[in-house]
């Protein structure tokens, strides 16, 4: 059998050498097909394709020469040493692969022919020792073939490593090497003179041994080559696969992405961060520099050069950080990205989000939670905070409390659309007064709060511009409205606190209000101690009426005809448990504004008349009653009630009414009045000349008698204009039929120069005190000086 192989082997000679070509070429195509891959692998994957390039070039090389080598010579028995060729094959890998292998790494092409020569040389150098393992032979070499033959090799392995790619990536390469290795063999073999033993029948048994070996050991090393490659294949079909999953993920993800290499350079990127830098596709691209990619956004947003070189610099900062930094970038079209760095040992990651329309919504959010939805300005909590805001940096400024005087019977009487835009209005005109810059808040129905710079004597200069700006008309619709306004000033130096500030400038507005609103009010030292106090007797005054505290005295009314009391007036006294008497002066103005005067005057009434109902038949009684009972429609009630329990004559009952309480509700007191009248009870208008002071009011409203205020009556003997105003009221009472009665005479002098006007009554202190005893009978001074 031995014997038959042997023989088969001799025959076949020519069949070593194809079958030397045969691996020539397969492992060509394995060493071109390895090194593209080691070529196009990631840096950190590149090794195991380095290495897979070396050991199939060095063992491809050497198997060809040992395959060559057995068709060689099949005339002559050749044997060959262990050792050398074992070393032959150690240089092939280490002479022919690595440097082979090697030039897939360099991008300069003269490096990579470099690297290919020296491959080149290689072939030769193991050609050279695989000959020098063959022994039972002799044999001489040509130094210039050997020469010739590796010069070959390298010239076509450089060729291979500097040319460009061409069309066919394969099959060139593959060529020029089958070229490279058989031509450096061929050389080399043609300077090679070799003699030994004749095979004859006596073929050593090791040599065909080692063919066979060899022959297996090529089958099998490119058998495996192959289905590593297979295995490659299917590893690299899956690779892909799963790129491709990542590459559909990466330029479909809502957001940009980046990678910068360490050296600064885009390795990746994806469409969407274009789309969200307004970049166009040749804009960016891998390889580009930080710098470049960073001026073309530049470029497409329209940044300045500082503005980029600012970017710039803070790239470098957060690529040169451990922890992700994260910032907001706000564009000049009102975009803002969300942009996030993420520092990664291959460089830094960086991803794009655009939160312009979370941070709008946050923006909306915010605004609304600190403004006033119907007029835009800010709202209680904004004004606290500025409050707070102001207070904290210390700035010197003043604070406007405006309350909106009649803005509630706008809105009961037209509705609360108009009451809405009347408040837009207001808004605005306030904003035409302190221009854009000016803080104005509305922290209540019609409270409205201005802060303004300056000090409280600025802040008194607007508030009587804003004063007389409101009290403009308003043409709403159809609809033409007048209000006013009150305002509290209060200067941030005037408190301890921002809740300080705000009750000193309540309490200016409170006094604003309380005298008679219109007005602006700088808090002054001691009203928040007035206040208190007010607020103390305003408890007290709850009580007042149940612990029985009230009391009534009468002062005595004069008729100037007959020089009789005719009448008395009820005024209320209270006698405060610690406080002694307090005036009614002080007491009914508060009564008023908390409602109590009601329950208050139904008192009185019932008290007066029940007395009243004690005097002789002809004394008659004035109660007074204010403003706030007259708008109650419980009055009648109790002015009937007190007639009835008291079985007091309606003729006999008098309500003084103040001027200005008459005049407030013009249609509805006309009514009322109309009514009381038709009861045969009589109506004064008290204290005339204080108020409105209107002749019209005389004539339109119907009257039983005018009481001409007492300061009057106090200056009539030194002042002409005061004397003026008794004679001309006395002259017009008479004309209309309206008696007059002069208030607060203390002196005979008074009470003659009244009588000489022709005034009907008076009333003072000469004629009487007010007292809780009546006496119907006039001082003796007075009777005798009639
Ligand atoms: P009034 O209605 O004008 O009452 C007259 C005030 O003038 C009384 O003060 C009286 O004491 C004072 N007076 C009378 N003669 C003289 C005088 O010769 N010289 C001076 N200097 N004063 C004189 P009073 O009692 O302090 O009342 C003050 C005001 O309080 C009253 O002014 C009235 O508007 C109000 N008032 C008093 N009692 C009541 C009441 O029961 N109900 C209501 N709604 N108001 C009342
Ligand atoms: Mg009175
Ligand atoms: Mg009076």
């Amino acid at each position: 059998m031995m014997l038959t192989l042997v023989t088969l082997l001799e025959s076949q000679a020519v069949s070593f050498v194809l079958a030397a070509a045969t691996i020539c070429a397969l492992s060509a195509w394995l060493m071109v097909h390895l090194l593209h891959k080691a070529e196009v692998a990631p840096r950190g994957r590149r090794g195991r394709w380095l290495f897979g390039t070396a050991l199939a070039a060095g063992l491809g090389v050497w198997t060809t020469h040992f395959m060559a080598m057995l068709g060689y010579r099949t005339d002559i028995i050749l044997g060959y040493q262990y050792a050398t060729t074992l070393a032959s094959a150690g240089i092939a890998v280490i002479a022919v692969g690595l440097p082979f292998a090697l030039s897939a790494l360099p991008s300069s092409r003269s490096l990579r022919g470099a690297l290919g020569a020296a491959a080149g040389l290689g072939i030769g150098a193991m050609h050279i020792t695989g000959m020098a393992a063959l022994e039972g032979c002799t044999q001489s070499q040509s130094v210039l073939a050997n020469g010739l033959a590796c010069l070959w090799g390298a010239a076509f392995l450089a060729l291979i490593r500097a040319l460009p790619k061409g069309r066919r990536p394969y099959l060139v390469p593959c060529l020029l090497i089958v070229m490279a290795v058989c031509g450096t063999h061929f050389i080399s073999l043609a300077g090679t003179v070799l003699d030994g033993q004749r095979v004859g029948d006596l073929v050593s048994n090791i040599q065909v041994a080692l063919s066979v070996l060899t022959a297996a050991g090529a089958a099998i090393l490119i058998l495996g080559a192959f289905i590593a490659l297979a295995a490659t294949k299917r590893f690299e079909a899956q690779e892909t696969a799963h790129l491709n999953v990542l590459a559909t993920a990466l330029q479909n993800m809502s957001n940009g992405i980046l990678k910068i290499s360490p050296g600064g350079r885009v390795e990746l990127y994806n469409q969407r961060l274009c789309g969200m830098l307004g970049l166009s596709s040749d804009d960016l691209f891998a390889g580009m520099r930080l710098e470049q990619f960073l001026q073309a956004t530049g470029d497409a947003n329209s940044w300045d050069a500082d503005r980029v070189t600012k970017v710039l610099h803070n790239h470098w900062l957060w690529m040169g950080k451990t922890e992700e930094t994260r910032i907001e970038h706000h564009f000049d079209d009102g975009r803002i990205l969300s942009i996030a760095c993420q520092p990664v040992a291959t460089g830094a990651v960086l991803t794009y989000e655009d939160v312009t329309r979370d941070r709008r919504a946050q923006e909306k959010i915010l605004h609304l939670a600190y403004h006033d939805p119907l007029t835009g300005l800010s709202n209680r909590l904004g004004l606290s905070e500025r409050m707070l805001a102001g207070y904290r940096k210390g700035e010197r400024s003043t604070l406007l409390l405006l309350d909106l005087d009649r803005f509630k019977s706008v809105n009961d009487t037209f509705g609360h659309a108009i009451g809405d835009r009347l408040l837009v209005a207001v808004a605005g005109r306030l904003r035409s007064q302190l221009g854009e810059e000016g803080f104005i808040a509305r922290h209540g129905g019609d409270e409205l709060a201005i802060i303004t710079p300056g000090d409280h004597l600025f802040g008194e200069e607007l508030a009587q511009r804003i004063v007389m700006d409101i009290e403009r008309p308003y043409t709403l619709d159809t609809v033409t409205v007048t209000i006013g306004c009150s305002i509290g000033i209060c200067s941030v130096g005037d408190s301890t606190g921002p809740d300080d500030w705000m009750q000193r400038a309540d309490i200016a507005l409170y006094e604003a209000k309380r005298r008679g609103g219109g007005q602006a009010m700088n808090y002054q030292t001691g009203m928040i101690e007035a206040h208190t106090e007010r607020f103390h007797l305003e408890n007290d005054l709850r009580s007042a009426l149940a612990q029985q505290q009230f009391h009534l005295v009468y002062q005595p009314i004069m008729a100037l005809a007959t020089d009789r009391v005719v009448a008395f007036e009820a005024l209320i006294r209270w006698n405060h448990p610690h406080r002694g008497l307090v005036s009614p002066v002080e007491f009914i103005p508060l009564a008023e504004d908390n409602g109590l005067i009601v329950p208050i005057g139904k008192w009185v009434l019932e008290q007066a008349c029940r007395e009243a109902a004690t005097w002789p038949a002809e004394q008659h009684l004035a109660v007074n009653v204010s403003a706030v009972q007259l708008r109650s429609p419980l009055l009648m009630a109790h002015v009937v009630g007190a007639l009835a329990q008291s079985g007091l004559p309606a003729h006999r009952l008098e309500l003084e009414l103040t001027e200005t309480a008459l005049v407030e509700d013009g249609r509805q007191i006309v009514h009322t009045l109309a009514a009381l009248r038709q009861l045969g009870i009589k109506i004064a208008m008290d204290d005339f000349g204080t108020g409105y002071s209107s002749l019209a009011h005389l004539r339109d409203l119907p009257l039983d008698r005018i009481k001409i205020d007492r300061s009057f009556v106090a200056a009539a003997l030194n002042d002409k204009q005061c004397l003026a105003v008794i004679k001309a009221v006395t002259q017009m009472g008479r004309d209309m039929d309206i008696p007059t009665l002069a208030e607060g005479v203390e002196s005979l002098d008074q009470l003659d120069l009244l009588r000489s006007i022709g005034c009907d009554a008076v009333q003072g202190y000469l004629i009487g005190r007010p007292d809780s005893k009546v006496q119907c009978s006039v001082p003796g001074e007075i009777s005798q000086a009639a």
